[in-house]
């Protein structure tokens, strides 16, 4: 629920954390390294870019709250499994020797930020970052239970009542279940959460789990409740080393200073001309897009890094300008060039440069993801035992085999040997379900006659039986005594 067009309550409490630069310059603000925190009531607004926000908010909340709990077959549709060491995406399996993907995955979202941050500023922090999200949520959950901001303001001065009493330790109370339930669920993609859930509730669940779900769920609490802005301004490196990519063409949330200057209050039925001929310029001087930051900043004092282009300033404007009767878009979306008069360059070399590095490197993602083998195939040699000698006079070797099916379906594999005459093997075939993986002992044996060294190549072969495409080769060593 929006609130009345305040009148100016410029009180240190009232309107929070205040730079102590007031000048409508847009160039440099002199920052302190660290301010002593104010307590910043965030006063809600509505407007076009909150239903966006709020939007992509709930809508990443829904894929965050619910993935781990849609199922893919017998296994969850993510599962990010630690102890076996497989990391299950959709239809996918992938495996730590598949680590090289993940490097691309990441190096893809870091090019995607940077382009992102080129073009569009601190959009992915207004909008996405989960920080962000989680403290609207909080704060959305503050406003329902305490008030509107002047409440909010009123409520902590009182001293402690029945009515304090209940209204902060509902907020606090409610806070910790969304904080829980982000824990539990957070863990819920390492361990499966319909069986954690249980778990859980009837106390059997591994020791590990309780503490990292009681870690992230303080962890939320604290940093959507408590923190907030603190993570932005002090403790995310994002937010310093962005400043970097900006460019004058880069879209960020700005006010016109040409336009609003002189700011001032004047007499409501002065119409827009009127106000202009008596030397106003359009703000005037409300404080609106102060109260509403969610940050404490007031972003007529020029670009500064704590923005994060969450655009409440600019809804808040905007209804100032409506009630007004002048046109909108004093704080906008704009770039640096656009302020000054001068031409916007969209296509430019460096966001051109970025775009290309991201869409090869996405290029070459997909085509591992697609190119990838089907089954993998791990040998190793049983330690502590080179190799003994059989009841019939062969040189024996035992090998342990993970065999990995990264396949939808389950796969019958024959397996083979060779590389030295007359070798035998005591296992033909294995099956392996879809997307798991199975360790297997087997014996090779050969006669000693054909070693002429202590030590061999030999090759072993899986072929699925199922598909004659998905096969491979993996080289081992054979080792024996030539003396014999
Ligand atoms: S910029 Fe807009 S919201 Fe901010 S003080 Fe001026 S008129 Fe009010
Ligand atoms: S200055 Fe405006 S866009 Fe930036 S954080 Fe504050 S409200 Fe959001």
């Amino acid at each position: 629920m929006s609130e009345k067009i305040p009148t100016r309550d410029v009180t240190p409490d009232s309107v929070g954390h205040h730079t102590p630069h007031a000048a409508a310059s847009p160039g440099a603000v002199q920052q302190e390294m660290y301010a002593r925190r104010r307590h910043i009531y965030v006063r809600e607004i509505k407007g076009l870019f909150q239903r966006l926000r709020r939007s992509a908010n709930w809508l990443l909340m829904l894929a965050f709250f619910g993935l781990p709990w849609i199922q893919w077959g017998d296994r969850p549709l993510i599962w990010f499994d630690l102890p076996s060491r497989e990391f299950h995406i959709f239809a996918a399996t992938f495996y730590p020797q598949e680590f090289m993907l993940l490097s691309w995955l990441l190096i893809i979202c870091a090019f995607g930020l940077f382009f992102i941050t080129v073009f569009a500023g601190r959009v992915w922090c207004g909008y996405t970052c989960p920080q962000s999200v989680w403290t609207f949520l909080f704060i959305w959950v503050e406003h329902r239970l305490e008030g509107a901001r002047n409440r909010r303001i009123k409520l902590d001065r009182a001293p402690l009542g029945l009515e304090k009493a209940w209204r902060k330790g509902g907020k606090h109370a409610i806070w910790l279940a969304i904080a829980l339930a982000t824990g539990l669920t957070f863990v819920g993609y390492f361990t499966p959460i319909r069986q954690l859930v249980v778990d859980l509730t009837t106390l059997e669940a591994h020791g590990w789990s309780y503490f990292w779900v009681g870690f992230f769920t303080l962890f939320t609490y604290l940093n959507a409740g408590w923190l907030r802005e603190q993570v932005c301004i002090y403790m995310c490196p994002y937010a310093r080393f962005q400043s970097v990519m900006f460019d004058a063409d880069t879209l960020i949330v700005s006010y016109d200073a040409a336009r609003g200057e002189p700011r001032g209050s004047r007499k409501k039925s002065l119409s827009h001309e009127e106000a202009r001929a008596a030397g106003h310029g359009d703000c005037i001087d409300c404080d609106l897009c102060v109260q509403v930051c969610p940050t404490g900043i007031d972003i007529r004092d020029g670009l500064q890094y704590e923005c994060i282009t969450c655009a409440a300033c600019i809804d808040a404007c905007d209804s100032v300008m409506d009630k007004m009767g002048y046109p909108r878009g004093l704080i906008r979306y704009t770039t640096e060039n656009a302020l000054e008069g001068q031409q916007t360059h969209i296509l430019r070399p460096r966001l051109l440069g970025y775009l290309a590095a991201l869409l090869v490197m996405i290029g070459l993602f997909a085509w591992a993801v697609s190119d990838r083998d089907l089954v993998g195939l791990d040998v190793e040699r049983e330690r502590g035992q080179l190799y003994q000698m059989t009841r019939d006079g062969r040189i024996s070797n035992i090998y342990t085999l993970t065999v990995r099916n990264l396949d939808r379906e389950a796969h019958d594999y024959r397996l083979s040997v060779s590389g030295l005459p007359g070798l035998t093997l005591d296992t033909a075939s294995l099956r392996v379900p879809a997307g798991e993986s199975r360790l297997e002992v087997i014996e090779i044996t050969a006669d000693p006659a054909v070693l002429e060294q202590p030590s061999h190549a030999i090759q072993l072969h899986l072929q699925s039986q199922q598909n004659e495409e998905i096969a491979l080769e993996h080289e081992a060593r054979f080792l024996g005594d030539v003396r014999r």
